[in-house]
């Protein structure tokens, strides 16, 4: 093999021997173009072959806890599908064997399984063993198709066998091969990285080798904590690459001319005169540093951070009333039409007489009333501008648009971001996050900007009682609420949104169940329901009618989690209160204890009581945000649609948040030294993948 050419990483994978027109297909299908492609889809997963047991050999051992995960490598001989006559589930059954004897696999409603699974092909399968009517079983074990093989294609090369992501028909010993040969035919790329990253980590191409090919000593809780110098090396070139995108997004926008607002000492007096209350500390330090942006002469992209309820509001209206009371536009941008109106509101009170120069456009407004409102932002008549989605979509013109201020940021995409400037405006941006973020993260996330904080809460806030019941304690939920309701307070109730087709063994009690369950338990007290099927007249009206206390319940799904204001709510019970994620709970959470008195904060719940316990255990919005990070990643925490998230294949934004600190310190050197060649082309390659700035 050593006499043939090699390929640079660039190389398309076609180049390759063995890729015929249907795997090339499934290649490109998943995105792999090039043999860089390839290799850095790294397996996610390794099997010790020393791990592995023979189907002869299972059995109940005494040693081992019943809950023992085993691996076992069989052939499928028979797979079939039934329904079971008690409750009319789906049955599926498949029997493999590996020569040593017969193990029966058994899936409930999982109808797909049946589907994959082949007569005469291998599949390694993962589960604690049961016993059934018919001897050991496994119930619905995890399970990776091997592809058809003899005895002369072993599986297992090596003492690690690596599990790869699924690619259609290029599996198994055939994905082995595949990555075998763009292993032996691709070049070392130059070194890129600089010394500081590149110190005591393998070359690129020696980590991939490592990764994809694990000597026989290699430690095996390295390779599965992703800890090895290995990927080290590679998790450092996602994140280098990534922090010089951001670091030269930055140089860009510092050297682009901002509209530099105007301070004047009468300017501070009117905007005092806006401020019901005395600012905290935070909000103080926060408005400062704002100002500072918004008079520099450079264009403004600033982060404001704070947990929930610490008064982010107030100091984008300041900012927007700073940029108003000089002759400019502000828009804020929401993510729902209930927080719109609200915040519409808000800004009317602030206002006081001075709210004719606001105006809201919502997506479904009459026809005639959207007109006016685009007349009389296209006029500059409306200087302060509150809306949603709309904003972007329709035919709006601003006459003088000068700030953008968007409210709980990780809902909008960065095309949404992208439309303003499309439209030639390059306005200053303030974006306010509702989950407070760990530091590294809102640099992955949001990119270049700077970030203020708001780390202390305005006085007077109520302490809130948290409590975690279990379903059967329920009662004790309701006897709270009734006290709350007959001393004239208001209560919200949160039912999870449950899809009929859900599976969950847990029988589900969904929003329709919870309403009828309110009505028997708190006949005299008036109920409003909201979901996000609502129209938007019947939801604002319903929210109407709770703002304003015609209502003394409201039964939602998660529409309130943002922004929602009643003071006088002092109880929220959240139903199922394991379907939600624990920042998300920690939102919900602040929607009381808002007004004069105590709150309670009460989640029903039977399940995963340990990481429930995290909210009984702390109110501090940053620590929960972490403890959620770690449980469930960053692509889960953020919403599998969150469309700024850069794809990283070998780094981890939350396992590996201090090598990107040290990878942006080196990449503010590196671009104060000047990018070598190396450094450029690699990162010309990297720019679609992570989503970085444009690179001239
Ligand atoms: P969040 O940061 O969660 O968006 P809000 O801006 O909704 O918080 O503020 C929460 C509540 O605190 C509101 O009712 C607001 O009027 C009140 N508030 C804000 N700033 C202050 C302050 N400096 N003093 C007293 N109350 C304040
Ligand atoms: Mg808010």
């Amino acid at each position: 093999m050593a006499s043939l050419p090699l390929f640079p990483l660039t190389a398309k994978v076609t180049a390759l021997r063995g890729v015929g027109p249907v795997y090339a297909e499934a290649f490109e299908a998943n995105g792999i173009l090039t043999l860089k492609d390839l290799l850095w889809s790294l397996p996610y997963r390794y099997i010790d072959r020393g791990s592995l047991l023979k189907i002869g050999d299972l059995g109940f051992r005494p040693d081992a806890g019943d809950r023992e995960i085993v691996t076992v490598l069989g052939t499928v001989q028979d797979v079939r599908q039934s329904t079971t006559r008690v409750q009319r589930m789906n049955l599926t059954e498949a029997l493999i064997t590996d020569g040593t004897g017969v193990l029966r696999l058994v899936w409930f409603n999982q109808p797909h399984v049946g589907k994959l699974f082949r007569a005469g092909e291998r599949v390694l399968v993962f589960g604690p063993l049961a016993s059934g009517r018919l001897g050991l079983e496994m119930r619905g074990p995890a399970f990776e198709l091997m592809g058809r093989g003899g005895d002369e294609d072993s599986l297992w090369v090596r003492r690690y066998l690596p599990l790869y992501r699924k690619l259609g028909p290029v599996m198994g010993r055939a994905r082995q091969r595949m990555v075998q040969e763009a292993l032996a035919r691709a070049s070392e790329p130059g070194e890129w990285l600089p010394p500081e990253l590149a110190r005591g980590v393998p070359s690129t191409l020696a980590s991939l080798r490592l990764l994809h090919q694990p000597p026989d000593d290699s430690d095996p809780a390295e390779l599965d904590a992703h800890a090895s110098p290995a990927h080290r090396r590679l998790a450092s070139e996602e994140l280098f690459a990534f922090a010089l995108g951001v670091t030269l997004r930055r140089a860009g926008r510092m050297a682009r001319r901002g509209q530099a607002v105007a301070t004047t000492p009468e300017l501070r007096e009117r905007l005092r005169d806006y401020l019901p209350f005395r600012l905290t500390g935070a909000q103080r330090n926060a408005f400062r540093e704002i100002v500072a942006d918004l008079t520099s002469g450079r264009v403004m992209h600033r982060l404001l951070q704070g947990d929930v309820g610490s008064g982010k509001t107030l100091v984008a209206f300041l900012a927007m009333a700073m940029v108003a009371e000089t002759g400019g536009q502000a828009a804020l941008l929401v993510p729902t039409e209930v927080l719109a109106r609200q915040h519409a509101a808000t800004v009317q009170r602030l206002l006081k007489g001075a709210a004719g120069g606001m105006e809201l456009l919502l997506g479904p407004m009459k026809a005639a009333e959207k007109r006016k409102a685009l007349a009389r932002i296209a006029s500059g008549e409306a200087s302060y501008i509150i809306g949603t989605h709309a904003l972007f979509q329709e035919a709006v013109a601003f006459r003088q648009l000068q700030l953008v201020v968007v409210d709980e940021q990780h809902r909008f995409g960065v095309r949404q971001r992208e439309a303003l400037k499309q439209k030639g405006l390059d306005p200053h941006w303030l974006v306010m996050s509702a989950t407070p973020i760990p530091r590294s993260l809102a640099l992955a996330l949001f990119g270049d900007l700077e970030q203020s904080v708001l780390d202390e809460l305005p006085p007077g806030r109520q302490p809130i009682t948290t409590r975690l019941l279990e379903p059967g304690g329920a009662e004790r939920a309701w006897a709270i609420m009734e006290r709350e309701l007959n001393a004239g307070r208001q209560a919200f109730v949160v039912s999870p949104a449950i899809d009929p087709q859900d599976e969950a063994k847990v029988p589900l009690r969904d929003i329709q169940a919870m309403e009828a369950l309110l009505r028997a338990q708190f006949p005299v007290h008036e109920l409003r329901v909201v979901h996000g099927r609502l129209k938007a007249d019947a939801m604002a009206e319903r929210m109407e009618d709770f703002v304003s206390g015609r209502a003394r319940i409201l039964l939602a799904t998660t529409v309130i989690e943002v922004g929602v204001d009643v003071p006088n709510a002092s109880v929220m019970v959240v139903d199922h209160a394991e379907r939600f994620g624990l920042s998300q709970l920690h939102q919900l959470r602040g929607r009381v204890g808002r007004g004069s008195v105590p709150s309670h904060f009460l989640m029903l719940s039977g399940a995963d009581t340990e990481r429930l316990r995290v909210l009984v255990a702390t109110q501090d919005g940053f620590r929960i945000a972490q403890k959620d990070l770690e449980l469930r990643g960053p692509g889960e925490f953020f919403g599998t649609r969150q469309a700024g998230l850069p794809q990283f294949q070998a780094a981890d934004l939350v396992r590996d948040r201090q090598l990107l600190t040290l990878c942006r310190e080196a990449a503010d050197k590196a671009v104060q030294r000047g990018l070598s060649e190396a450094q450029l082309g690699w990162l010309k390659q990297e720019q679609a993948r992570l989503k970085l700035a444009e690179i001239s």
